[in-house]
């Protein structure tokens, strides 16, 4: 099927595309790779960054294993064998594109700096936009808005990307992988990790992940306690943290200060599913049992959701395959509800 676009008004313009994918990291590409296979043409990635990749463009320690590689890649490097894949196809990208809406009838409007805003029509959407940290409005910790806290995922980005040591002296709150991780990126780049404050009895993070950046590198980490306090008038300055018990109370008498400049919260991952929720759906409901059974009522409009947009993954390989399933039903969607019109 051609793409067809004309003019509206001079303003915007209207394209067709049999599927639409909406970010454009490991899901997004996997289920477009798929699809183009599985002999759909007319498809198109949107993504709001100026590169395909997603988050693993900031994962930049070798860790992930793909299969016909011997060697351990760099988040990078899995990213660009499927962005190669993705040109290898001819697969059409849209970067620098920020989907703002989807429409009941499927249709899509996005911006970027080249067009505007522009709408677009489709058979099918593949929703791929990956997750966000869990703000820090939920922390539930007052403080007074002074500068120097960061989520770890920020912290990522600003040190693997961007080139820039958001601090010197750190304390990060919870034990997640990604926190872990950036703890010893920041060693690696000069900076004190003071201390590693996790709610929990044990750490939250990967077995492999603790030994290779908490114990490898000596860093403190103190079990069943929190931040409680954070002090600093334009920067941060200090914490308190403490013991909880087991109903999750302040053991009165641990409080402990600790000076820092930095405080990085390792937060919860929430899936990134803004653009689904004025869709006359119930995506929230408590009968939806399972990640894959949630958005059965949506998949039979032809909205189809994968990666950790679905649900938080801890394995990168899981998310390439299951995407590349959602590449598939998409392309069955598309053939079964508009046959030959395609
Ligand atoms: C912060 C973070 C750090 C991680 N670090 C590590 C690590 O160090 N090591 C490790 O092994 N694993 C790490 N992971 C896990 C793993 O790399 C990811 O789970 C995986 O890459 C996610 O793939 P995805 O395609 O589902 O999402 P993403 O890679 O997040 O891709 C989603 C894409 O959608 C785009 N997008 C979102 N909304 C829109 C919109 N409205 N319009 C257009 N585009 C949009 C985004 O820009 C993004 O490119 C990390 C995960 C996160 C969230």
């Amino acid at each position: 099927m051609e793409t067809k676009t004309k003019k509206e008004g001079g303003k915007f313009a209207l394209n067709e595309y049999d599927i639409i994918i909406i970010g454009g990291g490991v899901a997004g590409m996997s289920a477009a790779i798929e699809a183009k296979r599985n002999g759909i043409n007319n498809i198109i990635i949107l993504e709001r960054e100026d590169d395909l990749g997603g988050i693993l463009n900031q994962c930049i320690h070798a860790d992930y294993s793909m299969e016909g590689y011997e060697v351990k890649l760099t988040g990078p490097e899995y990213a660009q064998i499927l962005i190669d894949k993705v040109e290898e196809l001819n697969i059409e990208y849209k970067l620098n594109t920020m989907v703002l809406e989807i429409k009941d009838d499927r249709s899509i409007v996005a911006v970027n700096d080249k067009e505007g805003i522009i709408n677009i029509k489709t058979k099918a959407i593949i929703l791929a936009t990956g997750c966000s940290e869990m703000p820090k409005g939920d922390m539930n910790i007052l403080y007074n808005g002074c500068a120097g806290i960061y989520t770890v995922g920020a912290v990522q980005k600003f040190v693997n990307i961007e080139g820039v040591l958001p601090g010197k002296e750190v304390v990060i709150l919870g034990s997640g992988d990604i926190g872990l991780i950036i703890a010893r990126r920041m060693i690696l780049e000069g900076a004190n990790v003071k201390l590693i404050v996790e709610y929990m009895d044990q750490p939250r993070g990967l077995k492999k992940n603790v030994i290779d950046c908490i114990e490898a590198f000596d860093i403190p980490l103190k079990l069943n306690s929190t931040v409680i306090d954070i002090y600093g008038k334009d920067r941060i300055e200090g914490v308190t943290i403490g013991q909880v018990d087991n109903e999750g109370e302040i053991i009165e008498g641990t409080e402990e200060y600790v000076k820092c400049d930095t405080l990085l919260l390792s937060v919860d991952l929430v899936p990134e599913i803004e653009l689904l929720t004025n869709l006359e759906t119930d995506i929230h409901t408590e009968n939806c049992l399972t990640p894959e059974n949630r958005y059965s009522e949506m998949e039979a409009k032809g909205i189809f959701v994968c990666g950790n947009a679905l649900y938080i993954h801890e394995e990168i390989n899981s998310i390439y395959e299951e995407s590349k399933a959602v590449g598939k039903k998409a392309v069955s969607y598309v053939e079964e509800k508009f046959g030959n019109n395609m």
